[in-house]
Parts: C-alpha cells; structure tokens; sequence
C-alpha cells in the first residue's frame, strides 16, 4: 500500500501523529464522525478525510452507520476494529491459574480458572497456563494473538518482565516469562504485579482517564496498585505500591520475606489464619472454632464468612487487620492524595465489618485536604478483574506507549514494539 511507505515512523512526523491521535480518539470514544474529528482536533475537512481513509485503508478503522444529523446530510460513523487482533490474559495467584482471551475492545470473551500451587515453578506452571489458553483460543475466532498480558503475585520488573525476590513464588527470581510467552505465541507480552491489574481495570471501570486511586489487596498477602492522573505508577524499579513489607510498629512477627514486623505479617490473610488457629488452640469457641475442629481448613475466606456472620473470633481478627490496613493506607493518603481508595480480597469480603474500621483509621490519622473528596469501597469482588485489567494493559501498551513503533506494519510485532529493527 502506498500510503505505508510515505508513513513509516519518522517519516512524517506531524501527519503519524494525527494519523495515530485519529485511530485512538475512535478507539476510545471520543469522537465517532470524521466532523468530530475535525472539530476536535482542529484539523481541516479534507485532511481528516486522508487520515481516515488511510485508517481504513490500514485496517484500523471502518465505516459505520450513519449518524444523527444536526441538520444538513447526516455523517457516517466510524468504529475501531477491534476484531483484528485477540489480547490473551494470564492471572497467575498463589494458589490459581486464571486465563482469558478477548478483542482489541478488551472485555473478555472466555476464560478458564484452575486451582494451582504457584510454588511447584515456573517450568510447570507456566505449561499448565499455555495449555488452558491453548483451548480457549482454539474456542473463540482465529484471529491473531496482538498481546499478552501476565500478572503474577509478587514484585516485577517491568521493564524486563521478570520477577524480582517474590517471597511466595520459589524458583521465580529472575525467570525470563515474557520469552515464554514470546516463543509461545509470538506476540509482544507485558508481565506486570498483579495489583497493578486491578488497579487498572477499576480505572478503566470508572471511565476517567484523569484518576488517582489506589487498590488496595488484602488477601493472602497485601499489596497495593497506584493510579497516578490515570496512570500506574510503578516507581523506578517497579516495586511502588508493594506495602505489605513495609514494618509495622511495635510487631515481631516473623514474615515470609524473611524480616520480622511486615504489615503482611501482622495483617495479610496467612498471618490471621496462623492467629485463628492459636486462638482455637488456646480455647476459643463460636462458629468459626467449631467449623476449624469439624475439619474446614482454616482460610482468610473462612474468616471473613465467619467474621460477616457474627463470629467474634472471626470479628476481632477482621478488625484487627482493618485497623493495621487503615494505618498503612493512612500513610499513603497522605503522600499521595487519591480520589479514592478501593480495597479487595478474601478479608476484604468482611464487608463493612472490614471497610468500617479502615475509613475510621484513614480518617483519623490523614490530614483534612488530603480526605476532603476521598471514597473508601469494597472492589466489586469479581473473579474475571484480573484479566479485564489484564487487558486494559496491553491495551495502554500498545496504542499509548508503542504505536507509533509498528502501526505502519498494520499489527504488533515483538521486535517493533520493543523498539529493536
Ligand atoms: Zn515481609
């Protein structure tokens, strides 16, 4: 096609740019006429129209219906083609395997879930997901993979795709996943801490490309996502947001990092099991003692069931947690200042018996201004968020961070995106 040749990256700078602004400003909403465009970005009518019919031309975008009119010959809309390319999403948790596929426009047409023991190495592991993404893609279109998405429990280097020391993941450290997942299905792959992806799917849920939020997750361990004017901030080396080892006042407690005195330690779902089941050792009675001595094992769901149920034990766990949460959170709020706060996983699911005691915490110990605005709320507590937010990742990746770097080809390709010609 002639219009790839005068466009490759460089060439012209000015026309990639409104080139790309055009195919993303459809892509997301923004405007759905070739007026619009116009409008919006102050181009001229017969510059919008070559932009457009060069996203056609280079499978970027279509005609749609046509539009209202607002008074003379009505306009043709414009879609994305967001059936061009398949987005596959893999949520690696301690103890689960989630895997998704979905199109360009990122909600996720089939997934499949596994119990799993992240523990057993990536080798094993990482066979396992390849073979239940293999059957998901053999489900849905034939249309080409454009991105993958891992997220896994522990600190990565996003950068380099590789975990860094995770402390529930033996045999990860420094695992090269991303070339896995290359050599797999030949597609570009972002490997990122799990938290980031939620935090990235309630953004997008919320719509509002300006948002500061945090996500905070309390499940078996604690880690929290920020969103910094709609974008993730992951620091320097990718270990923002990591606050469950941070040392918490005043404890001993041994932590599975190795330190003593983590947040995690003190709060995360294993440190309230390994406390529940003292407890019960020591005499405690209720509902949850005496589903533990009937054989449940003890988990931090158990917990929160028990503690929503009006078990005292289970309450007083619950609430512990919350307040150490509360004074962490606290801290964050005010170095960071979020809009809002959204906190999820298996303690979370307490409810208000957990979100109760958090907003109490954060409002007492962070300034006025920084709380004037702030909303604390339960995540929506639904098992396909990590590979929504999965999916919103590579699709930020790939038209905000790299398009520029392969659009002229017409799809993605590992070595264009990562820059290497
Ligand atoms: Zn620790």
């Amino acid at each position: 096609m002639a219009s790839e040749s005068t466009l490759r990256f460089g060439a012209q700078t000015d026309e990639v740019t409104s080139l790309l602004r055009i195919v993303n400003m459809v892509r997301d909403g923004h405007a759905s006429t070739r007026p619009e465009i116009g409008r919006i970005t102050g181009l001229g009518r017969g510059v919008v129209t070559q932009r457009v019919d060069q996203a056609i031309e280079m499978g970027y975008l279509e005609d749609g219906a046509f539009g209202p009119s607002s008074g003379g010959r009505a306009p043709r809309t414009l879609r994305f083609r967001a059936d061009r390319g398949r987005i596959i999403t893999c949520a690696l948790g301690g103890l689960h395997i989630h895997v998704g596929v979905s199109m360009l426009e990122g909600d996720v047409l089939e997934d499949s879930h596994a119990e799993w023991d992240i523990s057993r190495g990536p080798a094993e592991t990482l066979d396992r997901a390849h073979a239940m993404i293999d059957e998901l893609l053999a489900k849905t279109p034939d249309v080409p993979v454009w991105g993958i998405s891992v997220g896994i429990p522990g600190p990565v280097d996003f950068e380099s795709g590789r975990p860094v020391a995770p402390p529930i993941m033996p045999g990860w450290n420094g695992f090269d996943i991303r070339r896995r997942f290359e050599e797999k299905y030949d597609a570009p792959v972002w490997v990122d801490n799990d938290v980031n992806l939620l935090a990235l799917n309630e953004r997008s849920r919320r719509g509002d490309e300006h948002t500061d939020l945090i996500y905070c997750k309390v499940g078996s361990g604690i880690g929290a996502g920020l969103v910094s004017h709609g974008r993730i901030h992951r620091g320097a080396n990718g270990a923002a947001g990591d606050i469950g080892h941070v040392r918490v006042a005043s404890s001993e407690a041994a932590c599975r990092c190795g330190k003593v005195g983590c947040l995690e330690a003190v709060a995360g779902g294993w440190a309230l099991v390994r406390d529940a089941e003292l407890a019960i050792a020591e005499g405690a009675t209720g509902l949850l003692a005496q589903r533990y001595r009937d054989g449940e094992p003890m988990t931090p769901t158990l917990i929160a069931r028990s503690a929503e149920n009006g078990d005292a034990l289970a309450i007083s766990l619950v609430q512990g947690c919350a307040r150490v949460v509360g004074e962490s959170i606290a801290a964050l709020v005010n170095m960071f200042n979020p809009g809002a706060i959204v906190i999820g996983g298996a303690v979370v699911s307490a409810g208000e018996v957990f979100l109760a005691e958090v907003r109490q915490r954060v409002y007492e110990l962070s300034l006025p201004l920084a709380t004037r605005d702030l909303s604390i709320v339960q995540s929506q507590n639904d098992r396909r968020e990590p590979l929504r937010g999965g999916a919103e990742m590579v699709r930020e990746q790939l038209f905000d961070a790299t398009f520029p770097r392969w659009f002229a080809d017409g799809h993605p390709t590992i070595d264009a995106v990562q820059g290497t010609p």
